[in-house]
């Protein structure tokens, strides 16, 4: 929980101790981000102005799978790669499950213990969220403060389910996939969708018997991909096997995500990417604000129960009850 003494802080201070790399100060100001009281989202807002010029500098990193594909096992394993290169690595989730299943899975204190301890990694559970939506949104801003904070390698992780992976991908400059060895003909997630979104595809558990199955599987969506088609505006689809367990093909995968991103910015397609993923947050946030203040009015709630009512028992069409609120709203 937020405490009250922090908000009668100054956010500008805040920013300062933020950018000098005070964690707790960090850790502090997301529990202000993700609160949902008007009066921390006010706070949380301020201190996001203030640190916008500080943030944009690190790679940003999606990385989705199925539960048990390997993910804090690969993350632990990357983590330990990237900050004996010399990197600092901030691991945040997408986690909307978090809040049914009573404790995240991605929270979980157990995992990713070796890299909780490395002082040039910093690892945030997913907050607690009532919607994919919000929960995406808290991320967006958790990611910039880290930002802030000098983490050059922000990993935005989340379970495969649901548009989770659609949010990750629309906040980060790779979105990476994970897959275990297919046992049949069936490409798991080829369903249309998921691997569209995917900027590298790794196929995880590439060891022991489960090698040459891996191999083959990368093979295939190797393959299956190249019948797909080039997608628009982005390189072509990297596909490659590997083990988080044993660490084979660890050192490649960065360098293979660095060279992605690296060669997107250099043709400005990061740029772009960048800025179409700022503009849709705008409209998303805008669509929020609105819904929010929809809440809030007098006015509205004076004729809310009335339009859901009629709209709940099929006398009046939603579009048409929804300019009903919007209307007013605006003649205030
Ligand atoms: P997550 O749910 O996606 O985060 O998956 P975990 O990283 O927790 O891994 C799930 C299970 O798979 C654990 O028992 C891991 O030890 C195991 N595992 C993860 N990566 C590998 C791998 O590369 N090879 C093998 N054989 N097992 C792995």
């Amino acid at each position: 929980m937020p405490r009250t003494a922090d908000i009668q802080t100054d956010p500008k201070d805040v920013a300062d101790r933020i950018r000098s790399g005070d964690r707790r100060a960090l850790a502090r100001a997301l529990t202000f981000v993700e609160s949902r009281r008007a009066d921390h989202r006010a706070w949380a807002e301020a201190l996001l102005t203030e640190i916008m010029p500080d943030t944009g500098g690190a790679y940003r990193v999606g990385l989705s799978g199925v539960p048990g594909v390997g993910k804090s096992t690969l993350i632990e394993a990357l983590g330990d790669h990237v900050t004996e290169a010399g990197h600092r690595i901030a691991v945040l989730a997408v986690d909307p499950s978090s809040k049914r299943s009573g404790g995240s899975i991605l929270g979980d204190k157990t995992r990713m213990e070796t890299l909780s301890r490395n002082p040039a990694a910093f690892i945030r559970p997913s907050p607690a969220g009532e919607t994919l939506g919000g929960v995406a949104r808290r991320t967006r801003e958790s990611m910039l403060l880290c930002e802030a904070a000098g983490f050059d390698i922000i990993l935005v992780e989340t379970v495969g389910v649901g548009q989770s992976e659609t949010a990750v991908a629309a906040m980060t400059d790779i979105f990476v996939l994970m897959l275990l060895p297919a046992g049949g003909d069936e490409l798991q997630g080829m369903k249309k969708g998921i691997v569209e979104l995917a900027d590298l595809i790794l196929v995880n558990k590439a060891d022991g018997d489960l090698k040459d199955q891996a191999r083959r599987t990368a093979a295939d969506y190797h393959g299956a991909l190249r019948l797909l088609g080039k997608p628009k505006h982005r390189s072509e689809v990297g596909v490659m096997a590997c083990s988080a367990a044993t660490r084979d093909g660890v050192a490649e995968i960065w360098s293979r995500a660095q060279s992605f991103m690296d060669e997107a910015k250099d043709a400005g397609a990061l740029t772009q990417r960048r800025a179409e993923q700022a503009k849709s947050w705008l409209w998303e946030e805008a669509s929020a604000a609105l819904i929010d203040a929809l809440r809030a009015d007098d006015a509205v709630n004076g004729i809310v129960q009335d339009v859901e009512d009629a709209v709940t028992t099929g006398t009046l069409p939603a579009s048409v009850g929804a300019k009903r609120l919007v209307d007013a709203l605006l003649r205030r």
